[in-house]
């Protein structure tokens, strides 16, 4: 928990969010900025800034971050018709909240490359 992150908050409860899933590891909820019919980011419990400060010993929950997209996914229907899972790192990635993130963007036909 770092006192001063928006998502660590939202995990604990301190700032509401439309919370989708919530378990041990990772928490997902709807995006308040929604760049699709479906915009869920998903989050570890763990405080963790940008992807550059992952370490072999978090390999487990990037794999529950990913099988919770999938499974919301699968859950809410689009899985077959496609989706994507964005990782935002620092400021060139477009990073703006600096606690680790997954955004699962579903529910339209999304453009390549993204800008
Ligand atoms: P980033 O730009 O860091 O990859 O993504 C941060 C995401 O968090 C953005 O898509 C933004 O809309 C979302 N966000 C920012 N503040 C809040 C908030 O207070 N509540 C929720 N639910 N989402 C937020
Ligand atoms: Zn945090």
């Amino acid at each position: 928990m770092s006192d001063d992150c928006l998502f660590c908050k939202i995990a604990a409860g301190d700032i509401t969010a439309k919370i989708v899933h919530q378990d041990d590891s990772v928490v997902a909820f709807e995006d308040i900025n929604p760049q699709a019919p479906h915009h869920v980011v998903i989050i570890p419990q763990e405080h963790i800034a940008t992807v550059n400060d992952l370490q072999s010993e978090h390999a487990a929950m990037i794999g529950k971050l990913v099988a919770t997209a999938t499974s919301i996914a699968a859950d809410r229907g689009f899985a077959d018709q496609g989706y994507r899972l964005v990782m935002n790192c620092n400021a060139e990635g477009g990073q703006t909240v600096f606690h680790v993130h997954l955004h699962l963007l579903g529910g339209r036909s999304l453009t390549w490359p993204p800008g």
